[in-house]
């Protein structure tokens, strides 16, 4: 086991530096464009597979050849250190290889994982369809049915998920729906919903607040029939889980949480990778603007605003990279993923704040990106699990208790 360290090595310090290079470049000037045309930044994200940083490849890499889980999540501040929107763009797909990684067999990840990002010449998206228009945070109440024909070794879905990243634009959706309606949020199972599907259609397509370049819209599923094989895990695997859980042993609810608290630090470092770029844009701005004679840093009102947010995006990132080596050695105790991702979502929304304040009148216009970042940094307390779903979480992993 890797011991924990902050000092990245010679290969994480060369994937900073080339993501940093591709957002610099490519992402900053394309960023605006693609936040006011609200669509979703096909050509960004076709240079960004021609580098090989959309991909499958890329993905499997960070993940699998780092043995202190911090590679992706330094890759991943830089990418959204560029643009959040574009940054989620490319991100996007990744949600879906998670929910196919988590509960596939090894042939279906070989199988369906590079399917969702195609190839540097005809790239493909991948999606993972949770949410319903009902229920976010309450995964119980998932009410999209999946039924299995036997005779046909089909599996048959119905049902409506709500903000889906890339529904309805992917290739491959990821869906999870209820088999056995009696067992809660127990009695679920995820679906591949191969390319060109019958019955997949995309609902309303959502006019959102931020992250305005990634595509999020409503997924309507109509009598889609799947192969039994687009089960993830397989059937027999299934029915073993459901049996156990019927007769009131444990699922595999232990396995579940210790994945979602492993995707939290990425989510998390998004979140400071927005942070940082408002910063930095701040601090530059508080140097050059001149008020009553001096620059506005001289005061140490405005000095002292920049003092707090560099602290508290460093002691963040700390967290960020403490939960993902936690996640990658399997050793969370205290819901540290969950610690990392509430604390990321509520500095990033922090420090955009402050970085209009400082920018004053110039800050709130679309003139200037800050406000652009003040809007994207706001969905990281709110998706892959609100700011008081990680309170809850945190809360009963510290104490021990059930606490509604
Ligand atoms: C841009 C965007 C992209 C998204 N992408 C995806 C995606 O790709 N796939 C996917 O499946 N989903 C996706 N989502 C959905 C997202 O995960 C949900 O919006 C989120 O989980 C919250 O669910 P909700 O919106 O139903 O809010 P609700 O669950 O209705 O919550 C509303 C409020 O009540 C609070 N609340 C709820 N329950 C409790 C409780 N027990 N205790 C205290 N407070 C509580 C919440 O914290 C929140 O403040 C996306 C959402 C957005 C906006």
């Amino acid at each position: 086991m890797a011991d924990f360290s902050p000092v990245l090595n010679e290969d994480q310090l060369g994937i900073q530096k080339w993501v940093h290079g591709f957002a610099e470049d490519v992402m900053r000037p394309a960023a605006e464009e693609w936040d006011e045309r609200e669509e979703f930044p096909y050509p960004i994200v076709e240079q960004a597979a021609q580098i090989g940083l959309y991909g499958w490849e890329f993905m499997a890499e960070a993940m699998m050849n780092d043995p202190t889980g911090l590679t992706l999540p330094v890759a991943i501040e830089e990418l959204f250190w560029g643009d959040a929107g574009l940054g989620m763009a490319i991100m996007g797909t990744g949600l879906a290889a998670a929910g196919i990684a988590s509960s596939g067999t090894p042939e279906q990840v070989m199988e369906w994982v590079p399917q969702c990002y195609g190839t540097p010449d005809k790239i493909a998206l991948g999606a993972f369809c949770a949410s319903e228009p009902d229920a976010g945070s309450d995964v119980g109440g998932y009410r999209t049915s999946a039924v299995y024909d036997e005779a046909k070794d089909e599996w048959v879905l119905n049902g409506t998920k709500a903000w889906i990243t890339n529904g309805g634009i992917a290739d491959v959706h990821v869906v999870v729906a209820v088999v056995d309606p009696a067992l809660g949020s127990k009695g679920h199972a995820s679906f591949i919903v191969p390319p060109g599907t019958k019955g997949l259609s995309q609902g309303q397509k959502y006019k959102k607040h931020g992250i305005r370049a990634s595509h999020t819209a409503e997924v309507v599923l109509d009598d889609v029939r799947v192969p039994g094989s687009c089960l993830l895990g397989g059937k027999e695997k299934l029915d073993e889980r459901l049996a156990r859980v019927r007769e009131g042993k444990p699922g595999n609810a232990q396995a579940a949480m210790q994945t979602f608290e492993a995707t939290r630090p990425s989510v998390g470092a998004q979140a400071i990778g927005i942070a940082r770029a408002a910063y930095e844009y701040a601090l530059e701005y508080a140097k050059e603007r001149k008020a009553f004679g001096r620059p506005i840093i001289m005061n140490q009102s405005i000095a002292f605003m920049l003092a707090d947010m560099a602290t508290e995006i460093d002691a963040t990132r700390m967290l960020i990279w403490r939960a993902a080596w936690l996640g990658k050695h399997r050793q969370f105790k205290n819901a540290e993923g969950s610690m990392a991702k509430l604390k990321a979502g509520r500095v990033a929304t922090w420090v955009t704040e402050r970085a209009i304040q400082i920018l004053g009148g110039y800050g709130y216009t679309r003139e200037y990106p800050v406000e652009r970042w003040h809007r994207d940094a706001k969905i990281h307390d709110i998706f892959e699990g609100t700011e008081q779903i990680q309170q809850l979480v945190i809360s009963r992993a510290i104490s021990g208790l059930r606490i509604e």
